[in-house]
Order: C-alpha cells, then structure tokens, then sequence
C-alpha cells in the first residue's frame, strides 16, 4: 500500500494485518524495494528496466503536475501531509507525458491536488517544450498537451475564473469535454463552513456558460453529505442545486472524521443514521438525472477507448471511477465507435461499428 496514508502505518497494519508493505507518498525507492523483496527481479533486460513504475494499464496513465494544496478546506488533512502546491515544471511534465504518447499511451488523465492552481507557486514560469516558450500554468499545459493527439482528461479543476479559458478547447477537440470539478456543497453557509469560496449560484451560471460553448461538455462532481451543522434545510437547499446542474457524474460520501481535521472541532455533528439517509436521497436523486441524460445518448454513435474486450469508456468516462459502454468484440488499447442500443443509471450498451 502506498500514497498519503502510508505514513501512518500502525493505522493500516492494525486494520489490514495481511498487507506486505507500507510506503508514504512519493517513495518510489521504497516501492521498488517492496516490490523487490516480495517478487524478485527478473535478470537485467536493458529495454524494459528503463521504464518508470507505472500501474495502469498500457493505454492510459496518469500525469501528475503538482503536488500539495494552498486551500485548507476544513474536512482535508492533506496540506498537513503533502504541504503547499509545488508545481512540476511545464518542460517536465511535457516530457513526461511525451514519452508516455511514445510508449503507446492513449490517454492522459492529468491529476493534483488541485489542478487550476497549477504554475501559482512558481508565479507562471516560462518553460520550453520542443524549444518554445510555454507558461507553467493550467491554460498552456492543457494546449500544449492538446497538441500531442491522444485523450487528456482533467481532474480535480478547482473553479477558478480561468478554468473558462479551457472549455474552447474541449469544444475545439483539443483535449476531452470532461470536467471533474469537486463542488462538496451547494449551501453557502456550509461551503463557509468547509473553507471553500464558492457561490452556487455562480456555479450554475458558469455550468450554462460552459454548455453554451462546449455542448457536450461532461461534468463531473463529487459532494459531501452530513458535514457537522447540516440542517434538513442545507441539504434540501443541495438537492435542488442537484436538480439545476444537472450534472452528469457525481459522487456522494457521507461526512467522517479524519484525525487533525479542523472540521472535527465544529459543532452540531449530524447523526450516523441521518447522514446514512442523506446519502441515499443524494445518490437517488442523482441516478435518476444519471439515468435521463444518459438515455438521450441512445442512438448515437460514440468514440470509444477500449479497455477490455467488450468494455470501452466514451470521453464522459473516467477510468474506475464512472460508467463503461458495453459492446461485443474489440481489443484493449484501439479507438472504436460504438452506436448505443440502451443505457442504464451509469452504463451504455451498443454495437461496434
Ligand atoms: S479538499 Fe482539495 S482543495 Fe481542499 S485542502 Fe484538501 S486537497 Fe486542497
């Protein structure tokens, strides 16, 4: 096991007395070492040993371009493990993500903290990618890796004003129409609560702008139910923003304490059973506004990346984490269109063309 929580490693061997190794974030030499141990190396073969650890599948990975957070949301305790946004260079995430197209990778889900912050810290800095000058920041980055010709994906787009900047492109084709965006919640009294400057009703209107200019642009969001002094009111008031942004792939958790969280301290915790409601009547809620948007895709014909025979993702899929199109036939790795016969809550069901 490895990433944030390895640093507390008594936590996870009293839970997961069977796991083999624990290491805290970015310890490759401690994986490595792990994976050694465990699973002995093969003898020195010069071409694959090159290669970085990489844990996804041959045709799609992830690119990580910062590190740390400059918020403090109430509920988080990763500033406190992973500090404050440290942007990777633009020159090194470009190489990085070039060699990956190069390998055969088809898709570049691009992940951090918080992706929009990106080049804050080093105030924009100019780099060079194939000799000209390119600014460490979200905007160039995601023109830049619209040049390379494969999926980009972008997670965890914390909305500021300039995330605006990349709905052309996604209209454009350059990279997906796909926006992960973690909203958390739509009352203001609570988003204060949780340290997140956000206003719904800009959400709302910022969510028609960006529809206006990229049609097919796909939201994602994720929400948290249940945090301490959530009135019944508060979670009508997100349920009816549920209803407005329709968005188009969400996910709920029902709020838990993590030690050295500030949000600990707040008063007014809301009841297990209540929470446990709460996320039931968000997720319906959710599965039936799922379920007509992805209904209105039947009949049309999509471009698919498969992932396995007869399972491929559109660009409204995130990998693990969203819905699949089924179909019969095709190999991992290839693009593929897909005319859809049916869709359910999350999936879509066709016929390769
Ligand atoms: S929830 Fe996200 S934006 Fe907020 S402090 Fe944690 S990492 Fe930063």
């Amino acid at each position: 096991m490895t990433g944030c929580l390895g640093v507390k490693q008594d936590v996870i061997k009293q839970a997961h007395p069977a796991v083999l190794a624990i290491t805290g974030p970015h310890d490759t030499p401690g994986v490595m070492k792990a994976v050694h141990q465990h699973l002995p190396p093969k003898p020195h073969d010069p071409y694959t040993d090159l290669i970085g650890v990489k844990l996804t599948p041959p045709h799609y990975a992830y690119l990580k371009i910062s590190e740390g957070c400059n918020h403090r949301c109430t509920f988080c305790i990763i500033p406190s493990m992973r500090g404050d946004l440290v942007s990777r260079p633009i020159a090194e995430v470009m190489q990085e993500a070039g060699n990956l197209v190069k390998a055969g990778v088809k898709e570049l889900l691009v992940i951090s903290q918080d992706t929009s912050a990106y080049g804050v810290d080093v105030k924009y800095r100019t780099g060079f990618v194939g000799g000209k000058p390119v600014k460490t920041r979200m905007t160039d980055l995601c023109r830049t890796l619209g040049e390379l010709g494969v999926w980009v994906r972008l997670h965890y787009v914390y909305p500021y004003p300039h995330v605006d900047q990349v709905i052309p492109l996604m209209a454009e084709g350059k990279i997906l129409p796909y926006l992960d965006v973690p909203f958390q919640h739509a009352s203001p009294r609570i988003l204060k609560l949780m340290k997140r400057p956000a206003n719904a009703e800009k959400v709302l209107e910022r969510l028609q702008r960006w529809r206006e200019i990229c049609p097919d642009i796909t939201v994602r969001s994720t929400f948290i139910v249940g945090f301490p002094g959530e009135t019944e009111a508060e979670f009508q008031e997100l349920l009816a923003f549920l209803e407005e942004a329709q968005l188009d792939r969400v996910g709920c958790f029902a709020y838990s304490q993590v030690e050295g969280a500030v949000a600990n301290e707040l008063p007014d915790a809301v009841p297990e059973e209540v929470k446990t409601v709460r996320k039931e009547k968000f997720m319906l809620a959710q599965a039936r506004i799922s379920a007509q948007k992805l209904k209105r895709k039947v009949g049309k014909t999509l471009r698919v990346l498969v992932d396995e025979p007869g399972i491929g993702r559109s660009s409204a899929d995130a990998p693990e984490i969203d819905g699949v199109v089924h179909f019969k036939g095709g190999k991992a790795g290839e693009f593929r269109h897909v005319t859809i016969d049916r869709a359910d809550e999350h999936d879509l069901y066709g016929r390769l063309q």
